[in-house]
């Protein structure tokens, strides 16, 4: 890499935080109420409005969300659950933590998101959930997974920690299914460090995720501490500490300000990699599916065999330009932690094509035209097999 380009390093994504991030958080400090309180309170109530639900409750990750999601469905040991294997791997490890079985299912070889007949492929007798993921911000097609699910009786879970401000068929995702979930992590739309929601409809379902993510106390700390005369608390089951923090809340609340204007900023450096990259011989473009629009929180592209250099090469190409890129969205069933377990026998064969030819291009929101033109000329000139 030459010393230019080591000076001018393009990251695969930046946070995008501020002046107002860092007021917001002082003045959590200085109130002297630092965890779980008010400002979780007000995110929460903020947050289930911009995804038009009723019930939002915070969490310390997406995946201690997805975990008190999968509880307050009731899955346990005995219990299968059918998780795409082509997601992160938080999605099948939260089934193992409850003792259940993730059982893995194809996806779509275009979109990359689970559809009603790779999930139908994968049912068994005792399949009690399904996990759909709305895989780096592109829309799943729920519609048709709620008839297949509700005639089984099998509860949605939508893992949406990618997907804050995609929507589908004119909605936010997540609204449609049982019980969805968020992440705030940096490398995702909206950031809190470290942090997660959980949303659903059922006023039943967020009430037990509010107790057991405090040690399914009786009394939330907050209202033990409101009154000089604490009352008795009383532990109603073995429950967990998933509990985010004012300081981190106070930080969301100012990020999903922003959302309109993220969102705005990613569509438009897609749009911009989709003119300079479409019409190249060998390369497909992750695109808006009819029914939705994606947050395009991953801009990726698929590297066919009539490409100009395969996947690994093209990575290095963007590597000595001092362009960070990554390869696409992980296989679980290929990692070491599932590749000797029992996790069902459904096909999954554009899984691993996705798996071996896609990489993510840099996206954030202080992305500038000279670090995407870098990137568009770095890949064309790759298209075209000449040397850089
Ligand atoms: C990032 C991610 C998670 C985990 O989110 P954390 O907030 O880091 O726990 C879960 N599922 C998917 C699909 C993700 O992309």
């Amino acid at each position: 890499m030459s010393a230019e380009a080591v000076l001018s390093r393009i990251n695969v994504m930046k946070p995008w935080l501020g002046e107002e991030e860092a007021r917001a958080l002082a003045e959590v400090v200085a109130s002297g109420w630092v965890a779980q309180g008010p400002k979780v309170k007000e995110f929460e109530e903020k947050f289930a409005a911009a995804q038009g639900v009723r019930h939002a409750v915070a969490a310390s990750s997406c995946t201690t969300a997805l975990h008190l999601a999968l509880a307050v469905a009731g899955i346990g040991p005995g219990d299968d659950v059918v998780v795409p294997s082509l997601s992160f791997i938080a999605t099948a490890n939260a089934v193992t933590y409850l003792g259940a079985r993730p059982v893995f299912c194809d996806v779509d070889p275009v979109t990359g998101n689970v559809t009603a007949e790779t999930i139908h492929a994968a049912l068994t007798l005792d399949t009690r959930a399904v996990i759909v993921v709305d895989q780096g911000g592109v829309p799943l097609d729920l519609d048709p997974i709620r008839v297949l699910c509700d005639r089984h009786e099998i509860t949605v879970i939508e893992d949406a920690a990618c997907a804050v401000g995609s929507t589908y068929r004119g909605r936010p995702v997540g609204a449609g299914a049982d019980v969805a979930v968020w992440s705030f992590h940096p490398r995702k739309i909206l950031t809190t460090g470290e942090g997660g929601m959980l949303t659903t409809n059922r006023a039943d379902w967020a009430a037990r995720a509010r107790t057991l993510r405090e040690h399914s106390m009786s009394v939330s700390a907050a209202d033990r501490h409101g009154p000089m005369l604490a009352p008795p608390e009383f532990f109603l089951e073995v429950g967990f500490n998933y509990r985010m923090t004012d300081l981190q809340a106070a930080v969301g609340i100012v990020q999903l300000g922003r959302l309109p204007e993220v969102l705005a900023r990613r569509r438009e450096i897609a749009a911009r990699y989709v003119a300079g990259l479409s019409g190249l011989r060998g390369l497909r473009l992750v695109s808006d599916p009819p029914y939705g629009t994606s947050n395009f929180q991953s801009f990726w592209i698929e590297v066919l065999p009539t490409f100009g250099t395969t996947r690994e090469g093209l990575l290095e190409r963007l590597a000595e330009a001092g362009i960070s890129a990554r390869r696409g969205i992980m296989a679980a069933h290929r990692q070491p932690a599932y590749k000797w377990r029992d996790t069902g026998n459904a096909c999954l064969q554009q899984t691993e094509r996705l798996n071996d030819r896609t990489l993510i291009l840099p996206v954030f929101h202080e992305l500038d035209d000279e670090g995407m033109n870098r990137v568009i000329s770095t890949i064309r000139a790759a298209a075209a097999g000449a040397d850089a």
